[in-house]
């Protein structure tokens, strides 16, 4: 039964959950005290692991949903702010449930740990890369110009199709993906959700046409060479089969 006078739960970010010195001042246990050191290290340490905990997907090590959503915010923080021309990338391993039917779900788990590992070395160590979904990973790529953006995705799209992956002592097995783009938008307070529906957009036509492509949604404002002026009357489309 639900206790008639529940404790307040905690919110943890206004705790500023990653400082051990800032918590305990919060709930006041050092006014007036020394702190003991030795305390206070086992305290961060505690809340590292926990942070870790919430914030990773155990199955990668990359960034969970959570995480996910985090970056996203402050990346919106930042092109509001800033105008800073922030990619987000969305990615789907084509044909996934197949590999599960046909050599099990073990070796499925090993296709995304590989891809997971190979998605990490595309990246720079600026970029935030997680799994947000069972077969789909993000990339959030700040200061990424509308005029590299083609190029980023098709360089990861290209990393992953070049795998070759031991799911199984005796099965190697190469996957693709399907990548769908869009840019936050610059000095507008957007939200994580529209961004990511337009990603999401993308992602869908580029599976519905045809899977192992990258699309993208470019800003409407682009500050314009010839490529970017091509670019804006509509979807670049980067499909190895049409090649
Ligand atoms: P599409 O090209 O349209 O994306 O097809 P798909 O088969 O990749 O997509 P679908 O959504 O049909 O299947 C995704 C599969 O991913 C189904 C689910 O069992 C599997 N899956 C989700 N999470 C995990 C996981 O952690 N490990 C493994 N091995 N499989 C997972
Ligand atoms: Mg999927
Ligand atoms: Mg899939």
């Amino acid at each position: 039964m639900a206790s008639l006078n529940p404790i307040p739960a905690i919110d943890l970010q206004a705790l500023q959950l990653d400082d051990a010195r800032a918590l305990l001042r919060h709930a006041g246990q050092t006014a007036g005290q020394e702190i003991d050191e030795s305390a206070l290290a086992y305290l961060q340490r505690l809340i590292d692991g926990l942070c870790e905990l919430s914030l990773k997907d155990p199955l990668t090590g990359l960034g969970n949903r959570r995480h996910f959503i985090a970056t996203l915010e402050r990346a919106i923080e930042a092109a509001a702010r800033s105008g800073d021309s922030v990619l987000l990338l969305l990615l789907d391993i084509d044909h996934f449930k197949s590999i599960n039917d046909a050599h099990g779900h073990l070796a499925g788990d090993h296709v995304l740990q590989a891809v997971a590992t190979a998605l990490g070395r595309c990246v720079r160590p600026m970029d935030t890369v997680v799994r947000y979904g069972g077969e789909e990973f993000a990339l959030v790529l700040p200061n990424c110009r509308p005029a590299c953006g083609y190029a980023v995705a098709e360089r990861v799209r290209r990393a992953i199709e070049a795998l070759s992956i031991a799911a199984t002592p005796a099965v190697s097995l190469q996957v693709t993906v399907s990548i769908g783009g869009a840019y936050a938008p610059q000095w507008v307070r957007s939200t994580p959700d529209a961004w990511i529906a337009r990603a999401d957009q993308q992602l869908y036509r580029a599976k519905s046409d045809g899977r192992n492509q990258a699309l993208l949604d470019l800003p409407g404002e682009l500050s314009a060479n010839a490529e970017e002026k091509g670019a804006r009357l509509g979807h670049f489309v980067l499909n190895p089969a049409a090649a």
